[in-house]
């Protein structure tokens, strides 16, 4: 994404070998740069859909499959914030997040 947080950075290093053993060092790196992403909702909402390989929005594929898809109607608001409760994942950053980008897209 062109407001991506990896702009600039190494694409190898959302690419890890897996998500376990000594890939979790590489793993953590990635995570850390989507941790102080703007479009971090946007890129796992993205991922939720596309379910693409790699680290997007600050997750695993792995991650990303263990969790269901949303039945019609359940997933409401965004899909990341919807994603990151039913994962058991706090949702206030993602929730922090939006509230800025809405507050610059407004600048
Ligand atoms: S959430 Fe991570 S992978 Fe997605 S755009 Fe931001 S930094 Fe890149």
């Amino acid at each position: 994404m062109v407001r991506g947080a990896c702009r600039g950075e190494d694409p190898e290093l959302f690419f890890p070998i897996s998500a376990a053993g000594p890939a979790l060092a590489q793993v953590s790196s990635a995570k850390a740069v989507c941790g102080r992403c703007l479009v971090q909702p946007d890129c796992l909402s993205y991922a939720l859909i596309t379910r693409p390989d790699g680290i997007w929005g600050g997750t695993t594929r792995e991650e990303r499959w263990a969790t269901p898809p949303a039945r019609p109607g359940e997933a409401q608001g965004s899909l990341a914030a919807w994603w990151l409760s039913r994962s058991g994942r706090a949702s206030t950053s993602v929730s922090t997040r939006e509230t800025k980008k809405d507050t610059t897209d407004r600048m």
